[in-house]
């Protein structure tokens, strides 16, 4: 497949690699530093409630300075916010987007993940949804709602051509990434990224999906204002959801008046402790939170329990990735702080993450390899590979290719990041590099060789395919931590996206889709769909904009 990437975004988007990927997801944060509860405070302790249970007391309506009257409000500009704006204004709905910050916040790579598409079908891939949901569904623990999931199942297809038509009228292309041939953790080539066209290059790559929807939005009519949190939602006595008061940067009360629908796309909770606390502690013990926008609190959770809403139950799925400092460690041995192996390490992106931080005991561990290191990662790829063991190359590429990026990572981390990638001669050094006791950091090796040596892995039972040894110098060291993406689970929501109270029943006029709608994933973030996370914003954006205009048509 030829790629059109000019080298501006080559440059700017560091590539299209995994090394790419983490670098922007880095590079793409401004976190604010997370406010009230410090990390691991449980406030039922102290008897004091929480902020999401305690209604506020209403704005008074003589301090309300303008009142705006719309169809449908949208509180949220990211994925899932501007798509739903797109949709329903495309279908003739009056259309008002309300944005907290000064931009539109976008992750990722533009990479969206579709169980079918026509993209697909020029490539010949055609998945099997039966497998893939039982996939989804086995990793939520069997606790998320099996028949919103279908729902994604069923519109997968039409939302995915659907903005296939869009990005490509918007002058970008689509390249579908490889997945993992791994009969365990199998990751399908289903992430579509788009990249070119005017749109791409005057943003960046992780936003300019979010300003391709507003821009055709805007042509149809939506409205997109800025700097405009939403704080309390307007209830009517029967407790219809009617519109919702923001708040303009001078501190100005804004009323919106939506006789359609309110729709809450606030994203996650990633920088609340109080949420992270109580619904998500693991969370706690990632190296960094790798930027939900400038910051996601919770605010559309907090209305929505205050207007009677539920949530769904506890833990919500943390979508973490094992790139908050090196991002190359492939399937080889792990090591903790202390020098000692603790998992099998040929696993997925999350099972990476909870191994270090369950297992490893540490916001950290060290991928230790020996000089073969390039000639056994391409073994391993013909077994193995996914999210960020392989790289984000294009479907029916060489794996070569992903040694040749991985290893200019590496290389380029050994002088740029000294931190995280470090090299030595001998294991003693390396361990004095990583600050581990080389007694112990030898002796772990010596063990590890000797299960090499007989084929089989009986102090963890990784495949024997993924044993290498390590036995040639320069031995390299790459920090493996665990970054949080985002909290995708929160606010109880219908099939039809309507937001539930705890006894299943919908509150009139409101709505959440993307990362503040829950029930879709539990316990854990299912990647067997790479880039399902985007998925879910499109069909959960599109099909509630075609909803809220009257259109929408239930798929089979
Ligand atoms: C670095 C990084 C990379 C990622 N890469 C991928 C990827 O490649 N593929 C994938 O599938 N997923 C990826 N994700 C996951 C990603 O979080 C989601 O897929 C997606 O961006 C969520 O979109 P959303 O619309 O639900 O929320 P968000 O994108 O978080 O948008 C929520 C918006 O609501 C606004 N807001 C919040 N409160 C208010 C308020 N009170 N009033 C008005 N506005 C408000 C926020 O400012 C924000 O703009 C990535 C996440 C990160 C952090």
């Amino acid at each position: 497949m030829e790629l059109n990437i000019s080298r501006r975004n080559l440059l700017r988007g560091a590539a299209v690699s995994a090394a790419g990927v983490a670098a922007l997801g880095m590079a793409a944060c401004s976190p604010q530093a997370p406010a009230e509860t410090a990390a691991g405070e449980n406030l039922a302790e102290t008897g004091a409630k929480h902020t999401w249970e305690v209604k506020p007391e209403p704005i008074a309506a003589d301090a309300i300075t303008q009142s705006v009257d719309t169809e449908v409000l949208i509180i949220g500009g990211g994925y899932s916010g501007t798509c739903c704006a797109l949709s329903a204004a495309e279908n003739g709905a009056k259309v008002i987007l309300v944005e907290k910050d000064a931009v539109l916040n976008g992750h990722g790579v533009g990479g969206t993940g579709a169980i079918a598409s026509r993209a697909l079908d020029d490539l010949g891939i055609k998945f099997d949804k039966s497998i893939e949901m039982e996939r989804w569904v086995s990793t939520c623990g069997s606790r998320c709602r099996e028949s919103l999931v279908a729902k994604w199942f069923r519109e997968s297809e039409r939302c995915m051509n659907w903005f296939l038509d869009l990005a490509e009228a918007n002058g970008a292309q689509c390249m579908v990434t490889v997945g993992s041939n791994s009969t365990v953790h199998p990751e399908i080539a289903c992430y579509h990224f788009m990249f070119g066209g005017p749109i791409f290059e005057e943003h960046t790559m992780a936003d300019f999906v979010e300003y391709m929807f507003e821009a055709e939005a805007k042509k149809v009519g939506a409205e997109f204002v800025y700097e405009m949190p939403a704080v309390q939602l307007v209830q009517d006595e029967s407790g219809k959801v009617t519109g919702a008061i923001c708040q303009d940067k001078d501190g100005n009360y804004v009323q919106y008046n939506a006789s359609k629908g309110v729709v809450l796309a606030t994203g996650d909770v990633s920088y609340s402790d109080e949420y992270i606390n109580e619904f998500a502690p693991i969370a706690n013990k990632v190296m960094t939170r790798l930027c939900s926008d400038q910051g996601n609190v919770g605010d559309g959770h907090n209305m929505a329990a205050w207007a009677g809403g539920a949530f769904q139950d506890g833990p919500w799925p943390t979508m973490m990735h094992p790139q908050a400092a090196a991002t190359f460690h492939g399937p080889f041995l792990f090591v903790n702080p202390e020098g000692k192996r603790f998992m099998n390490e040929a696993t997925w992106v999350q099972g990476k993450c909870l191994g270090v931080m369950v297992n490893g005991g540490a916001d950290h561990a060290w991928s230790i390899f020996d000089k073969n290191w390039q000639t056994d990662l391409l073994g391993s790829l013909e077994t193995g590979g996914g999210m960020f063991w392989d790289t984000f190359r294009a479907y029916g590429s060489e794996p070569q290719e992903a040694v040749d990026g991985h290893t200019g990572t590496v290389e380029n981390g050994l002088v740029d990041v000294p931190a995280y990638y470090k090299r030595a001669d001998t294991l003693e050094e390396l361990a004095e590099l990583i600050e581990v006791d080389p007694a112990e950091l030898k002796a772990t090796v010596e063990r590890y060789n000797a299960l090499c040596a007989k084929g089989e892995d009986t102090d963890f039972f990784k495949e024997s395919q993924f044993l290498f040894p390590i036995e040639e110098g320069p031995f390299t060291a790459c920090m493996v931590a665990p970054g949080l993406l985002a909290v995708v689970g929160g606010i109880h929501i219908s099939d039809n996206f309507e937001v539930l109270t705890a006894d299943d029943e919908p509150i009139p006029g409101l709505y959440a889709i993307g990362n503040c709608a829950g029930d879709i994933y539990a316990v854990d973030y299912p990647i067997n769909i790479q880039g399902n996370s985007h998925g879910r914003c499109l069909v959960q954006g599109k099909c509630l904009g075609e909803q809220l205009a009257g259109v929408y048509q239930e798929q089979n």
